[in-house]
């Protein structure tokens, strides 16, 4: 049978990349997509040959000095009410006059379970980061999660999400802890997952879908330096002062770097570019990824698993707690090293990244579990679960 199948996503790169392959997957087995997501991602969303809805929602994106204390979390906490309430009534809009068979909804995007729920059709809830259950929970995993979730602010979700789905006439869901679905797509491999054994058969640990990004054309200045790729990826990258320490790193150094800056960061701001840098407002990661001997990354969940897909061993700066829960598990699983992004130094990251890449144990677990990526099924298994929905 061919199915209409809705995606509701964030406009954000971590969260609609993992998708792409899953959606083009669906599209070639006959299916018929519409994607609703915010304008900054559409480009990329169309690119798959899906029908895009655009939605008004406009990541925020914390400035430069913010720390991610209680006054971030009421942001990100007024970001997530706001866009419920602005992008609830378009979707139904629009998916009332031509009703999907299956609502597949980002764990961050709460309006598409809404909206699953509203017209009656199963939803699958995609998860771009670890999942959680009653033995691992990520909210309480991250470094000082008390203060950074105080019961209260959690509670304030709750009640201001259940305003605003009483306001449209809907049953609420939560953004961040909403209980999982019957069918949760998990863009990781299960030995990736903190407590992955307990995860029951609702959980699909897919792996990385990359599709063909890691094809893309880019190759290297030179072949005779090896290739080090530094990056903080799309949301918390406004960060001028590490970027000169890695400047300062690697100038004189043997290396060869590729640094990605991101939007917000000007080159002019970092200072000369030693001759063995080439500094870019993006790369195409996956594939510049291919030739990497090493990564100094956010270990964004994306980030890592594209890490881990070309086996490239891990520095690990944190910017975000989320971020400091995976770099935890890389290091736990002997992928890379983790390093302080409060206080690190040139010389660490310097030493960090010459260690890291003559480590033959950490290369031994990366082409393990090399190997496992490549055995957890990707988009074909993914589009199987939501096949599995149109009863
Ligand atoms: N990315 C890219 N080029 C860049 C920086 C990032 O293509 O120069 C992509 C990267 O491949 C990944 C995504 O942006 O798919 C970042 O996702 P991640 O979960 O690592 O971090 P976030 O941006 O959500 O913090």
């Amino acid at each position: 049978m061919n199915a209409h199948v809705a995606f509701v996503n964030l406009p954000a790169a971590g969260h609609v990349n993992p998708t792409l392959p899953l959606v083009a997957e669906l599209l070639r087995r006959g299916h018929r997509v519409s994607y609703a997501v915010g304008r900054a991602l559409a480009p990329e969303v169309a690119g798959t040959g899906a029908q895009v809805v655009e939605l008004p929602t406009e990541m925020v994106k914390p400035g430069r000095d913010t720390a991610l204390d209680g006054k971030h979390i009421r942001m990100v906490l007024d970001f997530f009410c706001e866009d419920v309430r602005t992008s609830y009534p378009l979707l139904r809009k629009h998916f009332r006059d031509d009703p999907p068979d299956v609502v597949c909804a980002d764990m961050m995007a709460p309006h598409g379970r809404m909206l699953a729920e509203e017209l009656d059709v199963p939803a699958v809830v995609l998860q771009p980061s670890l999942a959680s259950n009653e033995h691992f929970s990520l909210r309480e995993a991250v470094p000082g999660a008390g203060q950074r979730f105080p019961r209260e602010v959690v509670e304030e979700m709750s009640q201001r999400i259940d305003e605003v789905a009483a306001e449209l006439g809907v049953r609420p869901v939560l953004p961040l802890q909403a209980p999982p679905g019957e069918a949760n797509l998990v863009f990781v491999p299960r030995e990736f997952q903190p407590a992955g054994d307990t995860f029951d058969g609702r959980y699909h640990f897919l792996g990385p879908m990359l599709g063909d990004r890691d094809q893309q054309p880019w190759q290297p200045r030179r072949a005779d330096a090896p290739l080090l790729y530094i990056a903080l990826g799309t949301a918390f990258n406004d960060r001028p002062d590490f970027y000169r320490t890695c400047l300062s790193a690697f100038a004189d150094s043997p290396w060869q770097v590729a640094m990605s800056i991101g939007e917000q960061v000007q080159a002019s701001e970092l200072g000369a570019i030693p001759d063995n840098v080439e500094v870019r407002a993006s790369f195409p990661q996956p594939a510049v990824l291919r030739h990497a001997s090493v990564f100094v990354s956010h270990t964004g969940m994306n980030s890592t698993m594209e890490a881990l897909h070309a086996g490239v061993p891990l520095v690990a700066v944190p910017q975000m707690p989320e971020q400091a829960v995976n770099a935890a598990r890389v290091d736990e699983l002997g992928l890379g090293r983790r390093l302080d992004p409060a206080t690190v130094t040139a010389e660490q990251l310097r030493t960090a990244v010459d260690e890291v890449a003559a480590d033959t144990g950490i290369r031994a677990n990366l082409e393990r579990m090399r190997q496992t990526l490549r055995s957890c099924g990707g988009a074909a298994a993914g589009a199987d679960v939501v096949e599995a929905q149109l009863g």
